[in-house]
Protein backbone atom coordinates (compact mmCIF):
# COMPACT_ATOMS: atom_id res chain seq x y z
CA UNK A 1 0.00 0.00 0.00
CA UNK A 2 1.44 2.91 -0.99
CA UNK A 3 -1.06 5.26 0.42
CA UNK A 4 1.26 8.11 3.07
CA UNK A 5 -1.33 8.76 4.99
CA UNK A 6 -2.93 4.95 5.60
CA UNK A 7 0.62 4.50 6.59
CA UNK A 8 0.00 7.07 9.58
CA UNK A 9 -3.26 5.12 10.35
CA UNK A 10 -1.38 1.58 10.36
CA UNK A 11 0.92 3.15 12.52
CA UNK A 12 3.83 2.39 10.15
CA UNK A 13 5.31 6.06 9.97
CA UNK A 14 5.08 8.25 12.82
CA UNK A 15 2.66 11.25 13.13
CA UNK A 16 2.14 13.73 15.82
CA UNK A 17 -1.29 12.62 16.85
CA UNK A 18 -3.92 14.83 18.39
CA UNK A 19 -7.78 12.92 18.46
CA UNK A 20 -7.23 8.99 17.60
CA UNK A 21 -11.36 7.45 17.15
CA UNK A 22 -12.78 4.61 15.34
CA UNK A 23 -13.51 6.19 12.27
CA UNK A 24 -10.71 9.15 12.03
CA UNK A 25 -7.67 10.05 13.10
CA UNK A 26 -5.91 13.86 13.00
CA UNK A 27 -2.81 14.69 13.49
CA UNK A 28 -0.65 17.47 12.76
CA UNK A 29 0.43 18.86 9.38
CA UNK A 30 4.69 18.55 9.20
CA UNK A 31 4.61 21.59 6.91
CA UNK A 32 2.55 23.54 8.76
CA UNK A 33 1.13 26.95 6.94
CA UNK A 34 0.20 28.63 10.50
CA UNK A 35 0.83 27.39 14.23
CA UNK A 36 -1.53 24.59 14.65
CA UNK A 37 -1.79 23.60 11.25
CA UNK A 38 -3.60 19.88 11.75
CA UNK A 39 -4.96 17.06 9.40
CA UNK A 40 -8.45 15.48 9.84
CA UNK A 41 -8.59 12.02 7.67
CA UNK A 42 -10.68 8.92 8.04
CA UNK A 43 -9.11 5.68 8.95
CA UNK A 44 -11.04 4.14 5.50
CA UNK A 45 -8.97 5.25 2.65
CA UNK A 46 -11.19 7.57 0.56
CA UNK A 47 -9.30 9.77 -1.89
CA UNK A 48 -12.03 12.69 -2.31
CA UNK A 49 -15.18 13.75 -1.25
CA UNK A 50 -16.61 12.58 -3.86
CA UNK A 51 -16.12 8.97 -2.80
CA UNK A 52 -16.72 9.16 1.08
CA UNK A 53 -19.24 7.31 2.68
CA UNK A 54 -21.86 9.28 4.74
CA UNK A 55 -21.05 7.93 7.75
CA UNK A 56 -16.97 8.56 7.93
CA UNK A 57 -18.19 12.40 6.04
CA UNK A 58 -20.43 12.51 9.30
CA UNK A 59 -17.22 11.20 11.84
CA UNK A 60 -14.81 13.08 9.93
CA UNK A 61 -17.09 16.69 9.80
CA UNK A 62 -17.82 15.66 13.69
CA UNK A 63 -13.86 15.70 14.90
CA UNK A 64 -13.13 18.48 12.67
CA UNK A 65 -15.23 21.06 14.75
CA UNK A 66 -13.62 19.70 17.52
CA UNK A 67 -10.12 20.07 16.28
CA UNK A 68 -10.92 23.40 15.15
CA UNK A 69 -12.11 24.35 18.84
CA UNK A 70 -9.91 22.82 20.46
CA UNK A 71 -6.67 24.40 18.37
CA UNK A 72 -8.74 27.99 18.40
CA UNK A 73 -8.77 27.41 22.16
CA UNK A 74 -4.80 26.04 22.50
CA UNK A 75 -3.38 28.89 20.47
CA UNK A 76 -5.91 31.28 21.42
CA UNK A 77 -6.58 31.79 17.59
CA UNK A 78 -8.71 34.64 16.33
CA UNK A 79 -10.32 32.06 13.64
CA UNK A 80 -9.55 29.04 12.22
CA UNK A 81 -9.68 28.24 7.98
CA UNK A 82 -11.23 24.78 6.96
CA UNK A 83 -10.01 23.59 3.75
CA UNK A 84 -10.45 20.47 1.65
CA UNK A 85 -8.95 20.01 -1.60
CA UNK A 86 -10.34 17.85 -4.38
CA UNK A 87 -8.16 16.37 -7.32
CA UNK A 88 -4.66 17.54 -8.77
CA UNK A 89 -6.58 20.85 -10.08
CA UNK A 90 -7.55 21.98 -6.92
CA UNK A 91 -4.19 21.06 -5.37
CA UNK A 92 -4.59 18.33 -3.81
CA UNK A 93 -1.55 16.53 -3.32
CA UNK A 94 -2.03 13.25 -0.80
CA UNK A 95 -4.66 11.12 -2.05
CA UNK A 96 -6.17 10.36 0.60
CA UNK A 97 -9.03 12.80 1.73
CA UNK A 98 -7.73 15.14 4.58
CA UNK A 99 -9.38 18.18 6.08
CA UNK A 100 -6.88 21.02 6.73
CA UNK A 101 -7.83 22.74 10.22
CA UNK A 102 -5.56 26.05 9.75
CA UNK A 103 -5.73 28.42 12.93
CA UNK A 104 -5.83 32.08 12.06
CA UNK A 105 -4.84 35.95 13.80
CA UNK A 106 -5.50 38.53 12.01
CA UNK A 107 -3.55 40.10 9.47
CA UNK A 108 -1.31 37.07 9.41
CA UNK A 109 -1.44 37.16 5.43
CA UNK A 110 -1.43 34.02 5.03
CA UNK A 111 -2.60 33.36 1.57
CA UNK A 112 -5.02 30.56 1.98
CA UNK A 113 -8.64 32.50 1.73
CA UNK A 114 -7.21 35.32 0.02
CA UNK A 115 -8.63 35.52 -3.68
CA UNK A 116 -9.26 38.30 -5.26
CA UNK A 117 -12.82 39.93 -4.65
CA UNK A 118 -14.34 41.27 -7.76
CA UNK A 119 -18.08 41.78 -9.02
CA UNK A 120 -18.82 38.50 -11.39
CA UNK A 121 -21.64 38.68 -14.60
CA UNK A 122 -24.52 38.22 -12.58
CA UNK A 123 -26.32 36.45 -15.76
CA UNK A 124 -23.27 34.24 -15.88
CA UNK A 125 -23.67 33.59 -12.35
CA UNK A 126 -27.03 32.56 -12.84
CA UNK A 127 -26.95 30.48 -15.45
CA UNK A 128 -24.13 28.16 -14.03
CA UNK A 129 -26.79 28.45 -10.87
CA UNK A 130 -29.39 27.12 -12.99
CA UNK A 131 -26.92 24.13 -14.54
CA UNK A 132 -25.58 23.10 -10.45
CA UNK A 133 -29.57 23.05 -9.99
CA UNK A 134 -30.09 20.62 -12.36
CA UNK A 135 -27.40 18.24 -11.68
CA UNK A 136 -28.38 17.97 -8.08
CA UNK A 137 -32.08 16.74 -8.80
P1 LIG B 1 -2.86 18.67 0.05
O1 LIG B 1 -2.97 17.27 -0.50
O2 LIG B 1 -2.41 19.66 -0.98
O3 LIG B 1 -4.09 19.10 0.78
O4 LIG B 1 -1.67 18.70 1.11
C1 LIG B 1 -1.20 17.56 1.78
C2 LIG B 1 -0.77 17.98 3.15
O5 LIG B 1 -0.28 16.84 3.84
C3 LIG B 1 0.35 19.04 3.16
O6 LIG B 1 -0.04 20.13 3.96
C4 LIG B 1 1.53 18.27 3.77
O7 LIG B 1 2.35 19.10 4.54
C5 LIG B 1 0.85 17.21 4.60
N1 LIG B 1 1.63 16.02 4.82
C6 LIG B 1 2.24 15.25 3.89
N2 LIG B 1 2.86 14.21 4.46
C7 LIG B 1 2.64 14.31 5.80
C8 LIG B 1 3.03 13.54 6.93
N3 LIG B 1 3.78 12.45 6.80
N4 LIG B 1 2.63 13.96 8.16
C9 LIG B 1 1.88 15.07 8.29
N5 LIG B 1 1.48 15.83 7.26
C10 LIG B 1 1.86 15.47 6.03
ZN1 LIG C 1 -4.95 6.14 2.32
Amino acid sequence: MECIFCKIIDGEIPAVKVLDEDLVLAFMDINPSSQGHLLVVPKQHTENIFEISEGDLAAVTSAVRRCAKAAKEALEAEGVTILQLNGRASDQIVPHLHIHVIPRWENDGLPVSAWEMKPGDMEEIKEIARKVQECLS
